[in-house]
């Protein structure tokens, strides 16, 4: 049996990587990062620095389809949004997806993710199956009718006749602190970013970041926000929700004639309210995929 640890350089995963090392072997162990090609060089450091000390193979594994969020962006002429968020899909879920069947071997699925870290996470389970909605309905239509996965719904059948891909989140009912705790104990440090102020590690900013994670961004890594700002250029399309900041400070419109928010007008907001955005800003849910992909 193979241990595959999903490992996102957030604190999370980064425990369940070391606890999976001492309780099932360092040789049967694998790490395996779904890379974005969009994550801070940070995050990219600590992962290939964690796994090099704890001595356990890394797996980088990125969509074959697409170079990256924005390359993926582009080639589908907008950004992703949180209603339509083809970006955990095309980048973390479809190249795990394709990287298990590669697998000829009984797997172990380890997850980093806790029950108390959101609502959506409070109802999962610490153990099932990592193909379980090809088998069973994730959600029901309006007409009662079940709903299942469905890509490359094939060969996964035929994979799951021989093989079996069991999922276990060992850290479920640990709080953060817990997390953090362990790692420490264990001689290895949390990712950087967390004590650079960030909560989340992760896409650089991702599309869900709140105001307080951005700021950050726009005030201490300006050459990842440029970046976002030349890909709005580029696609003449928002990098955000269209109503990430209140409508009188919005100054893109839509051909349909509709305001949305420019990272221009989002950095001005931003600079603007100094520091009062912290006592105003609601924290914005992490990935919703049941895969948890997205720290
Ligand atoms: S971290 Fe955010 S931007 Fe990146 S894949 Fe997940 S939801 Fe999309």
């Amino acid at each position: 049996m193979k241990v595959l640890v999903f490992y996102s350089g957030g604190k999370d995963s980064q425990a369940a990587l070391i606890l999976s090392i001492e309780r099932y072997g360092l040789n049967n162990c694998t790490a395996v990062f779904c890379d974005t090609g969009w994550e801070n060089p940070i995050t990219y450091n600590h992962i290939t620095e964690t796994c090099k000390d704890l001595s356990v193979k890394l797996e980088i594994i990125k969509s074959k389809k697409y170079n990256g969020m924005i390359d993926l962006a582009f080639k589908r002429k907008r950004f992703p949004s949180t209603k339509a968020r083809f970006c955990t899909q095309e980048l973390k879920i479809i190249p795990a997806i394709d990287f298990i069947l590669n697998q000829n071997d009984n797997l172990l699925i380890i997850e980093g993710i806790r029950r108390n870290e959101s609502n959506a996470r409070s109802k999962m389970n610490a153990e099932c199956t990592y193909f379980k909605y090809y088998f069973e309905p994730y959600d029901f239509d309006k007409k009662g009718k079940p709903k299942f996965y469905t890509y490359r719904k094939k060969d996964i059948i035929k994979w799951c006749e021989k093989y079996n891909a069991d999922k276990l989140r060992p850290i479920f009912n640990w709080s953060a602190i817990d997390t953090i705790n362990f790692i420490k104990k264990k001689k290895q440090d949390v990712n950087p970013l967390y004590y650079m102020g960030f909560s989340r590690v992760g896409c650089f900013p991702c599309i869900m970041n709140n105001h307080s994670g951005l700021k950050l961004i726009i005030e201490n890594h300006p050459e990842q926000w440029n970046a976002v700002k030349a890909a709005e250029i580029g696609l003449n399309s928002s990098f955000f929700k269209p109503d990430y900041i209140p409508f009188r400070f919005r100054t893109g419109i839509t051909s349909a004639g509709k305001r949305y928010s420019t990272a221009e007008d989002i950095e001005r907001y931003i600079k603007g309210k100094n520091n009062t955005i912290d006592l105003f800003d609601t924290e914005t849910p992490g990935c919703l995929s049941v895969y948890n992909l997205c720290e």
